[in-house]
């Protein structure tokens, strides 16, 4: 059975990480989507809230799963006993931070292969922050994000609103 992870922060999960999540699927017997628990961003939503918003989104992909991680990614697939993580590449972006990273793991995990599938062209500008920018300004984007997503962020829009007003 081959196995990969797909780390990430995902905070939140976005249609561009589920449109990988999803072609990877078809390639692993079994992916596992790696939430990183503390990554040194500032965060919208918790540890706790993103993977219950992954496993939310993934829910009709039967050999998907996810997990929280610390600590390195290459001790994480191997604790997974992955073959390979996957990365999602979009023009411009990523391709130098992934080539490093790519670098730096195969030195750490030599067995462990890193696998970028380049992104959809419809989510190629899509990011989770400047996506959480877009829903604080009231922008539309329903087609950006998966439905428990989507209604998580405005739940909390609604909430910040809420607690704004009160001051
Ligand atoms: P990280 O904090 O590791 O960058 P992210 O949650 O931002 O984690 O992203 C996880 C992975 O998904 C990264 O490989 C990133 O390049 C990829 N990714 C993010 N957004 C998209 C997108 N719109 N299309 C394809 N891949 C994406």
């Amino acid at each position: 059975m081959t196995i990969a992870i797909y780390p990430g922060s995902f905070d939140p999960i976005t249609n561009g990480h589920l449109d990988i999540a999803t072609r990877a699927s078809k390639l692993f017997d079994k992916l596992i989507i790696g939430v990183y628990d503390t990554p040194s961003k500032s965060l919208m939503f918790n540890t706790q809230e993103r993977v219950e918003l992954v496993s939310q989104s993934i829910a009709h992909l039967p050999n998907v799963e996810v997990r929280t991680f610390i600590g390195l990614t290459v001790d994480f697939a191997r604790k997974m006993e992955a073959r390979a993580i996957v990365r999602g590449l979009r023009a411009m972006t990523d391709f130098e931070n992934e080539f490093q990273m790519a670098i730096m793991n195969k030195k750490l995990s030599p067995d462990c292969e890193v696998v970028c599938l380049m992104s959809s062209l419809k989510f190629q500008f899509l990011s989770a922050s400047l996506l959480k920018e877009v829903a604080n300004l009231g922008g539309d984007i329903d087609d950006l994000v998966p439905k428990p997503v989507l209604e998580a962020l405005r739940k909390r829009l609604i909430l910040r609103a809420t607690s704004l007003k009160k001051f």
